[in-house]
């Protein structure tokens, strides 16, 4: 069962080779042996789960199952579950329940997903390494093969790119701010898609940038990727930058080709610093999609190189904002104090961690009076440059093609020591939030170590077909079949 992807198991589900039942029982005894060395889950929920596909199999016996009937998938711990405790990985949220469901995961139950727990984050959602996680660090299921150390997944939904490398799930929900779902693809091994911004609903999504946030899927392929996309996009009122625009057939879109396609390679991509084995494989990428039928032609986004340090000003800006709503009074946790503000101030202390201590101080600098006007307004102007060059080039080309990050997965304590030289990981992802335009990772390769690097897809707004399509494209070539040292085995329940 392990080696089927999401659409070969739906479509075996549909042909009662297994039922939902016997595969959840199968995926939640996988999660049982491999979480406690990936910690990959946060939350495992079984009975939910069980419950799901039992629902489930009663849907697909009375003919009436929705498309994803019985899929198990791992849900990040950003997405508001009812019932289910949702933490974000923070301190701060440990306690918290919530007494309302997302809407990406209202539309996932609609189509018969069956949710086998809530996976681990960055805490809010902000790293590049689920290393500051407040229920400890997830692990990545691949190994450099010359030593032993363990590597981190990326970030922020390392838990969700791990449980899907490691076959713990078909399927996952992610969030990507600045990279988050792209970059733990890229060192997964697996694939990811940030859509368009206001293509999936915000509402129920613990906040960390709202500008920036945009719910995607992670899943083994790009197909995968297409059939989630289609249950956790579409129009929500309770959002008011929710695009109200249908839904196309992703699925169907992926599988169109690329034959006289235009192709653009962004020349600012191309930094003195890639290291050769990053720029080898995406020029093979790009001799890919040539042979499929695609033209390349070379484009320049001047203001591209503004893209991170303009980030980590809207969104650490946006996060001091959104944040302050954590104040001991009406979410999660509380530790009393003298006074009103004592409590405030040992609440807040103790319930956030260091990174997210920092994003706070420095949203807040950037926001105070007498800076507001000379960083955070100068970042949003220069935003709306980074989105122009972007709207230029698409005049010309119909997808851009770039690495995904700059290296492959690094080892759990790289890195560490330098808040800047973490933030750097997300110097290819980040423009593609800044504009809200849709960004893929699909795995393309391994390194001289062993290690998956992905290329990414880049498309204009609302045009996730053409970059399902190109993702395709470049995932046929490459055919990526490698596969994690940890992970579920062949086994029948
Ligand atoms: N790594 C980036 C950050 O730390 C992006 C995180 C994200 O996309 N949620 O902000």
């Amino acid at each position: 069962m392990f080696s089927l992807t999401l659409a070969e198991t739906a479509a075996a589900l549909r042909k009662r080779q297994f039922s939902a039942s016997e595969l959840t029982e199968t995926y939640l005894a996988a999660v049982e042996a491999l979480n406690p060395r990936l910690n990959a889950f946060i939350t495992p929920t079984p009975e939910l789960a069980r419950e799901q596909a039992a629902a489930a199999d009663r849907a697909l016996a009375a003919g009436e199952a929705g498309p994803l009937a019985g899929i198990p998938l791992g849900i990040k711990d950003l997405f508001c579950t009812k019932g289910v405790r949702t933490t974000a990985a923070s301190r701060i949220l440990a306690p918290f329940v919530p007494p309302y469901e997302s809407t990406v995961t209202e539309h996932l139950r609609r189509d018969g997903a069956v949710f086998l727990g809530k996976t681990n984050l960055d805490e809010f959602a902000m790293g590049s390494s689920n290393i500051t996680s407040a229920f400890g660090p997830v692990t990545n299921p691949w190994t450099r093969p010359s030593d032993a150390a363990p590597l981190v997944p990326g970030g922020s939904s390392g838990g969700s790119a791990a449980a899907v490398a490691a076959r713990l799930a078909l399927g996952a929900t992610a969030t990507d701010t600045g990279g988050s779902i792209r970059q733990p693809a890229s060192f997964c091994g697996v694939a990811g898609i940030k859509p368009t911004y206001g293509r999936c609903s915000r509402w129920g999504i613990v906040a960390f940038a709202s500008s920036l946030d945009q719910a995607g899927p992670l899943a083994r392929t790009v197909e995968d990727c297409a059939l989630l996309l289609n249950s956790m996009a579409g129009f929500d009122p309770k959002d008011s930058t929710s695009a109200d625009r249908q839904v196309p057939d992703f699925a169907a879109a992926s599988r169109r080709g690329v034959k006289g396609l235009r192709i653009g390679v962004p020349r600012e991509y191309q930094s003195d610093g890639m290291p050769p084995e990053i720029a080898a494989l995406w020029q093979q990428g790009l001799s890919w999609l040539r042979e499929a039928g695609a033209t390349l032609h070379d484009v320049s986004l001047p203001h591209t190189k503004y893209g991170l340090a303009t980030y980590y000003i809207v969104a650490p800006a946006e996060a001091s904002a959104n944040l302050a709503r954590y104040d001991g009074v009406r979410f999660g946790a509380r530790v009393e104090g003298e006074d009103l503000d004592s409590m405030y101030e040992n609440t807040r202390g103790a319930g956030f961690g260091a990174e997210v201590k920092r994003r706070v101080l420095i949203g807040t600098y950037v926001l105070s009076a007498g800076y507001y006007d000379a960083y955070y307004l100068r970042a949003q102007k220069v935003r709306a440059l980074i989105l122009r060059d972007f709207l230029d080039v698409f005049r010309d080309v119909d997808a851009l093609l770039t690495p995904t990050a700059p290296s492959a997965a690094f080892a759990q304590g790289e890195r560490m020591d330098d808040p800047v030289k973490m933030y750097l990981n997300d110097v290819f992802t980040v423009p593609a939030n800044m504009a809200g335009i849709p960004g893929l990772s699909v795995p393309a390769g391994l390194d001289a170590r062993g290690l998956p690097l992905g290329l990414q897809v880049l498309g204009k707004p609302f045009d996730e077909e053409t970059v399902l399509a190109v993702g395709a494209a470049v995932e046929k070539a490459a055919g990526f079949a490698a596969l994690p040292s940890l992970r579920a085995g062949e086994a029948r329940p």
